[in-house]
């Protein structure tokens, strides 16, 4: 059997008929950049989210930098981020000429640990940016109640976690203001680039729109300085279509992920864990073991492809290396990047296809320790 990491194919086949539907409309209709397909779909995608604005633009990693510009972040400042996790937030911190600083991540979670965060913070941090990783939320409750004590800027990295819940309520809607991805691979995914914040502060919503669209305040009218970030009508359509479906693929998942749960649970390895209070929706399902080349070479030969999220953490990345950074700072994170294998789950995997990768891998483990 071969399992590709993803295939994007299998969701394109079983939405054919409506997304031609969408490439019509938008042939037809000759506005292929904003209109009302977008606004509706701003709409539509805030008001699942729990947020009263919405606001498209080019992707996810605009979306944070254009947050934090709206935040007047800049030099002088620091932002709070993960240690493990996408780029993203600690790249555009440091492209506003601000620092990023690591906060290490929990053992079992891999999120931001909270227990690690108060000690980071300055008098010079502005906001921390915790990543719902893998699709599990970040402690946000734990994570706002110290951002409010220091007066901090929350944002939300859900990339990874279009659906995702704490305490009931969705991801995106805790902190002031939150950042979407809709990249093909995403839970929720376009057909190219695209991305979205989100956010209940009308005047914060105000000035992303404005600093998305070249700080026009009205046609022709710059008042601030903005930049170009924005969804192009044809994926606003695509995403309008797929968004009902966004549950009922994040229910497959976790359906997938307790059959992977469940025939794991005996071997030697560090398996995904959901905090209480929690819905993970596993955009990834990550383990950890001691001979983690070893059994993605072995499912290889099976057919099996794996990936790592993230192969190195972020304080190593040369990237990052001017900063100076204390390399004991993020031990959990540091520590954990030789360990870390994701392994295929998405909602088009068929039952048969979970069983063969359920166990395949049981039979790596049993032969490579
Ligand atoms: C994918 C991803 C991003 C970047 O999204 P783009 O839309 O590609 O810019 C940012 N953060 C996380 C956690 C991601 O997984």
């Amino acid at each position: 059997m071969n399992i590709p990491f993803v295939n994007l194919k299998r969701q394109h086949f079983y939405l054919q008929a409506a997304l031609n539907q969408a490439f019509k409309q938008v042939l037809e209709s000759g506005q292929v950049m904003g209109g009302e397909v977008v606004k509706t779909f701003e709409k539509s995608f805030a008001s699942y989210i729990g947020t009263q604005y919405g606001i498209a633009c080019g992707n996810c990693t605009d979306a944070l930098e254009i947050i934090m510009r709206a935040m007047e972040i800049g030099p002088g400042d620091e932002v709070l981020v993960p240690a493990n996790g996408w780029l993203s937030a600690a790249e555009v911190t440091l492209m506003l000429g601000a620092r990023p600083v690591f906060v290490d991540t929990h053992p079992f979670y891999y999120t931001m640990d909270p227990e690690r965060l108060e000690e980071k913070i300055s008098h010079r941090t502005k906001a921390v940016v915790p990543i719902h990783l893998y699709g599990l939320a970040a402690p946000m409750p734990d994570i706002t109640r110290i951002a409010q004590k220091h007066g901090l800027q929350v944002i939300e990295d859900c990339a990874q976690a279009h659906g995702a819940t704490v305490q009931y309520k969705r991801v995106g809607g805790y902190g002031h203001a939150a950042a979407f991805s809709f990249y093909p691979t995403k839970n929720l995914g376009a057909l190219g680039d695209g991305g979205m914040v989100v956010t209940n502060d009308v005047e914060l919503a105000e000035k992303v729109r404005m600093i998305a669209n070249h700080g026009q305040q009205e046609k022709n009218k710059h008042v601030c300085q903005g930049r170009n970030s924005r969804i192009d009508t044809l994926q606003a359509a695509i995403l309008q279509i797929k968004l009902p479906f966004l549950e009922q693929w994040n229910a497959r998942r976790r359906s997938i992920a307790s059959i992977y749960l469940n025939s794991w649970k005996d071997l030697d390895i560090q398996l995904p864990a959901t905090s209480a209070g929690s819905t993970h929706i596993y955009h990834l399902f990550v383990i950890q073991t001691g001979y983690r080349d070893q059994l993605a070479r072995f499912l290889e030969g099976e057919g099996i492809t794996t990936e790592i999220h993230y192969p190195q953490a972020l304080p190593e990345m040369p990237l990052f290396k001017h900063l100076n950074l204390d390399t004991d700072d993020c031990p959990v994170a540091i520590g954990q990047a030789a360990k870390l294998l994701s392994i295929p789950l998405y909602p088009e995997l068929t039952d048969q296809e979970v069983e063969y990768v359920a166990g395949r891998v049981r039979a790596g483990i049993r032969k490579v320790y």
